[in-house]
């Protein structure tokens, strides 16, 4: 029996029988590249503000080490749970493989609202959960970064823990840092940056002209908000958006600048211009050039899938898509393009192999060479997802995670099965 339950790790599991039926991998093969090699599970204890102890419960998955340390994420969120975790280190693990990284997928998170927690509580979780994972991480064997509820003073605070215990400062432990403690230019806007970028690539193969285009954004978090930024510097409207207090939308588009200014004034949207109100899920089925989940996973569901009025489908989110919606946007593929997660949001990882790669020679870039950097590796994954949907006639989802899952097995033939 697995200790990896519940309706997100099944549906990593659902993807990767699919792709493993699409590229005949024998069925004694398939749990050694599917279940993750590790996974620790700890009790944080900290002072709250109140004088009382919490404990939380953290976790970090592991989940395959072929190729080298493994990279992910770090989640704050009320929900986490193992079985989620372990999927968005599976994922991890193909968007790495098709970004031709050399690294395994990890994930890690506490169970907790962050925005429940006063900032002093919240550096003495996170400099008690990274204290806590010393044994089980280090820059060469797994090295994490932000993810939904944490951010650079997060990774600082992670650096500064592990950091302290070694005697050395050690900034290649953590990727997406502050600058000012050797994080790289660039890492913040990454995947907003990125996710713009290839829904341009798509606008282009579709014949859309991005000026006076539509956008829709379901987050407005990192992810999210960089998009926009990105999307409406070359015209693109964006009409429609959310967050966890409120959706909006609006035809004739928001100010994105002003939209950013208040969400980052604020930390949310709630209250920048509540007239344009709408119901959160009826957002997702406004008609747009480009639809972007860039929040949470299972949005697009069997129940929706069938009514979005999208030409594009761009996943900033993990695992935003069902496989239920898949079936149906497989039958839809001439009406919506999709831009798969582990490609449309993989910028965010790319530079943080980059930061982790200029942190381990303390040779630093400038930011027009992330960012040109950056470009090339989205551009030949895109091309290489392309090429190959059409190739075998697949779905953009199943080629591009066929393209990662072959590379993992692909290096785990060539290493041989130890002893
Ligand atoms: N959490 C991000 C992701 O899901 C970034 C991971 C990283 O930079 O290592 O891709």
């Amino acid at each position: 029996m697995s200790i990896y339950t519940g309706p997100v790790f099944e549906m990593a599991r659902d993807q990767f029988t699919v792709i493993a039926d699409h590229l005949a991998i024998p069925a004694d093969e398939r749990d050694r590249l599917l279940l993750p090699k590790r996974a620790l599970t700890v009790a944080v204890p900290i002072h709250m503000d109140n004088g009382q102890t919490a404990v939380f419960t953290g976790y970090r998955v592991q989940h395959h080490l072929t190729l080298g340390p493994t990279k992910g994420g770090t989640r704050f969120a009320a929900n986490v749970d193992i079985g989620e975790i372990a999927a968005l280190a599976v994922w991890m693990s193909w968007k790495c493989a098709l970004a031709e990284l050399p690294y395994g997928g990890a994930k890690g998170g506490i169970t907790v609202d962050p925005r429940a927690l006063s900032l002093r509580e919240l550096e003495n979780l996170s400099r008690r959960y990274m204290q806590e994972m010393i044994p089980f991480v280090g820059p060469r064997v797994d090295v994490m970064a932000p993810d939904m509820g944490t951010n650079e003073q997060v990774m600082a605070w992670f650096m500064d823990t592990y950091s302290m215990y070694q005697g050395v400062t050690v900034s290649e432990i953590v990727t997406g840092k502050p600058v000012e403690s050797g994080g790289t230019l660039g890492r913040r806007e990454a995947t907003g940056h990125g996710v713009a970028f290839l829904v341009f690539r798509a606008m282009e193969r579709l014949g859309i002209n991005p000026s006076g285009a539509t956008a829709i954004i379901q987050g407005f978090g990192n992810v999210g908000s960089y998009a926009a930024l990105a999307l409406a510097a070359r015209g693109v409207k964006i009409v429609g958006v959310s967050d966890h207090t409120i959706a909006l939308h609006d035809p004739k588009g928001f100010d994105v600048a002003a939209l950013t200014q208040y969400a980052t004034a604020h930390g949310v949207l709630k209250g920048f211009g509540d007239a344009a109100q709408i119901d959160p899920k009826e957002l997702l089925l406004q008609r747009c050039d480009a639809l972007i989940p860039a929040a949470v996973e299972r949005v697009i569901n069997k129940d929706n899938a069938g009514k979005l009025q999208c030409r594009i489908l761009a996943e900033g989110a993990n695992g935003p898509t069902t496989p239920e919606a898949d079936l149906i946007l497989a039958q839809r593929n001439q009406e919506i393009f999709v831009i798969p997660d582990i490609l449309c949001n993989a910028g965010g990882v790319i530079v943080s192999y980059f930061e982790w790669v200029q942190d381990l020679q303390q040779y630093f870039w400038s930011k027009d060479e992330v960012m040109k950097r950056l470009e090339i590796a989205l551009e030949r994954s895109w091309n290489n997802v392309v090429h190959r949907a059409q190739l075998d006639n697949i779905p953009n989802r199943v080629a591009a995670m066929a393209i990662g899952v072959e590379r993992v097995r692909n290096a785990k033939r060539t290493r041989g099965l130890f002893p």
